[in-house]
């Protein structure tokens, strides 16, 4: 079980200091993520390196990584998700001075002398990270799927396949 994450950094001096963060953020600290699945299984971990690039730009790159269950869309079955997301963030002190961040990087605004709320960055990575339809994945049994496909056997017409072959012949001989 990895140690907590500290729960405020000050992340320009973490970038100076090229510091990286291993830990875990407690479930009950990702109260919106809870909100957007059906069940969040334990704690979220993640690996966070703060660096200044070659631009000497504070940014911070890494991984987050939590279990999620959600439902299928296709069979309305659970399914659990190991969702994981890479980091790539960089920090400016106010609104104004993130246009000028390379694209590159998901822009977030922390004052001078004020804190990066850890827990927040991890759970809006994972967030995003949400599969906008979730489906069960190809080698998992997924009820819809096996529908799905029985539908598509009857609807196709009886030696379509057979005029695709000869088509792609013909074409061969051109
Ligand atoms: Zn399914």
């Amino acid at each position: 079980m990895p140690d907590p994450l500290p729960e405020r950094v000050e992340p320009y001096r973490l970038a100076r200091q090229g510091r990286t963060l291993r830990g875990s953020v407690a479930g009950l600290q990702l109260a919106r993520l809870a909100g957007a699945v059906e069940a969040l299984d334990g704690d979220a971990e993640a690996e966070l390196s703060f660096a200044l690039d070659a631009g000497g730009v504070p940014h911070v790159a890494g991984r987050v990584r939590a279990r999620v269950r959600l439902v299928c869309q296709r069979c309305l079955e659970p399914m659990d998700l190991v969702l994981e997301a890479p980091v790539r963030v960089a920090f400016a002190v106010t609104e104004a001075a993130t246009s000028a961040l390379p694209g590159e990087y998901e822009p977030v605004v922390v004052e001078a002398g004020a804190g990066l709320a850890l827990a927040e960055l991890v759970e809006d990575e994972l967030l995003l990270a949400l599969p906008i339809v979730p489906r069960h994945g190809p080698g998992e049994a997924c009820a819809g799927r096996a529908r799905l496909e029985a539908l598509a056997e009857a609807a196709r017409p009886p030696g379509a396949l057979a005029g695709i072959g000869a088509l792609w012949r013909q074409r061969d001989r051109r």
